[in-house]
């Protein structure tokens, strides 16, 4: 995989610094992006030493650069740096010295750029910019906005259709949403990809810094999480700590997509052969009938939290049960035949239910909606309905929270009385984030046996990343993983 390294600093010094610990970290080849700098150099001494094919680029304001220089002074510029020994310069399309450029440069040294920071366009113009950049210059380099998966798609669709002319390019998508682009560009034929020196060195949106990119060898896996709102999202540090520590070359990615995206998000899965996904809020049920195939458990619930791209067969799983499994078996709480209060009836409550259900145990349920608690006591055995006000009526030996009260953003209240809450109790509140919610502090002080739903959510992961890798990741490692997210 090749590799270009984009260098921002604000002197020469501080650049050739760079350019040698990016050649350190595995860059490639180099860029250097001098419109960064405070001022335009006078000087290029230094860069001789760095060993490395470098690219110069002084992108004008209106390119989306920092450069408000002359046209004129860009040229004698970029003459310059050829050179003092760089390999090429970059120049967007509509530059309109390009002429004069071209012959102070040569055509074989210059790389011709098209950006789109608002959007993507449509894969015939996207193909007619690549035929475009590339009749100016000795390679061609597109970078679009993705803003949907259907984006992702047309850039791989373009890309593969240009690819067919043997020329040498690059594709990009860029944005959050267009990372997977970044990391899986040789599935589409681009010759190589940008990365930044490290996080908060990123000079395009999106950039994954050089020493990630780094780990990727042979067989790339990629796998991540859709849903609506994945800014707080803890998985990607579980996950990517875990292809850490296995040595495995994997990148867990966010895919936002709304529910309207859900058929080319699959699409871009197997176009890209991304190992799968994760599923969230609000897309667990609505994404099922989009599968190919259900494993029972996922079937029994209804609701899918792990796809995995099988050669094209996109497969379900639900990994939320085993993790509710794991949280009750490592507290050492067996609920066969035991009393246990469900509160909420959501996606958390349905997994829980289908653990208890299987585990044989007397569920009581209450919600705010009883309606909803009724519809979920449906499809499974030993569920009882039992009204919000009745809830403090009996006497459990266990207690799961499944409703956001308590969760970081929501009333800091308990969805339980008080006095429901007792010594000899395992309580488990779904919730992680705080660490001890108001349930697991009032549990403790009772002297029950509480735990938040940390080991739910590594537990889940644990299982999703085995699915798709064939190896179970360390608890321990993972844990380390949602602690350091935890803590940004
Ligand atoms: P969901 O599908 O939206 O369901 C939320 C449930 O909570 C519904 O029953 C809802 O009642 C009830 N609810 C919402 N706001 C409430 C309020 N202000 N007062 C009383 N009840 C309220 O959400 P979910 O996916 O089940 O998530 C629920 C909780 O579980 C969240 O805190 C989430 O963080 C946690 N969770 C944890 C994990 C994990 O791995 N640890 C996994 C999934 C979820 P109505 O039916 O009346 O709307």
């Amino acid at each position: 995989m090749k590799v270009c390294v984009s260098v921002a600093e604000k002197d020469v010094r501080s650049a050739v610094d760079a350019c040698i610990s990016a050649k350190e970290r595995g860059a490639d080849l180099i860029e250097v992006r001098f419109d960064h700098m405070d001022q335009v150099p006078m000087s290029l001494l230094g860069f001789g030493s760095v060993g490395v094919p470098m690219i110069a680029t002084l992108r004008s304001v209106a390119e989306g650069g920092r450069y408000s220089g002359s046209d004129d002074g860009k040229v004698r510029f970029l003459a310059e740096a050829v050179k003092e020994g760089f390999s090429y310069v970059d120049v967007e399309l509509g530059f309109a010295s390009m002429a004069d450029l071209s012959k102070a440069v040569g055509d074989g040294k210059m790389i011709v750029s098209y950006h789109d920071f608002e959007r993507t366009p449509k894969t015939s113009d996207m193909v007619h910019l690549l035929v475009s950049c590339s009749a100016k210059g000795s390679l061609a380099k597109v970078a679009f906005q993705i803003n949907r998966p259907k984006d992702v798609l047309a850039l791989v669709e373009a890309s593969r259709a240009y690819a067919e002319t043997g020329n040498d390019f690059v594709a990009i998508g860029m944005g959050e949403r267009g990372a997977v682009t970044r990391v899986l560009f040789e599935r589409f034929g681009a010759s190589f990809t940008y990365a930044s020196m490290g996080a908060g060195k990123e000079v395009s949106p999106g950039q994954i810094d050089i020493g990630s990119m780094r780990r990727l060898k042979g067989d790339i896996i990629v796998t991540g999480v859709t849903g609506q709102s994945l800014s707080h999202s803890l998985s990607a540090w579980m996950h990517n700590a875990a292809y850490a520590d296995e040595g495995m070359p994997g990148m867990y990615l966010k895919f936002q997509a709304e529910k309207d995206d859900l058929p080319d998000l699959l699409d871009m899965i197997t176009e890209l052969e991304i190992r799968g996904t994760n599923v969230t809020i609000p897309h667990k049920q609505s994404i099922v009938p989009l599968l190919d195939e259900l494993d029972p458990e996922a079937e029994r619930i209804g609701a899918v939290n792990t796809v995995k791209n099988e050669d094209g067969v996109m497969k379900g799983f639900n990994t939320d049960v085993h993790g509710v499994r794991m949280t009750f078996e490592k507290a050492g709480f067996d609920p066969r035949g035991k009393d246990v209060l469900v509160m909420g009836a959501g996606g958390a409550a349905r997994a829980v239910s289908s653990y208890l259900s299987a585990s044989k145990a007397n569920t009581y349920m209450a919600n705010r909606t009883p309606d909803k608690a009724k519809a979920l006591a449906d499809s499974f055995d030993g569920i009882e309905v039992i009204d919000l006000n009745d809830v403090a009526k009996r006497r459990y030996d266990a207690i799961v929270n499944c409703t956001p009260l308590g969760m970081k953003g929501y009333p800091d209240e308990l969805s339980v009385p008080a006095d429901v809450i007792g010594p000899g109790q395992f309580i488990m509140d779904t919730i992680y984030n705080p660490p001890k919610t108001r349930l697991v502090l009032e549990g403790e002080a009772r002297g029950a046996n509480a735990v938040s739903g940390k080991d739910m959510l590594i537990f889940q992961a644990m299982r999703a990343f085995e699915i798709w890798t064939g190896t179970l990741p360390k608890y321990e490692v993972m844990k380390a993983g949602f602690e350091e997210g935890m803590a940004r």
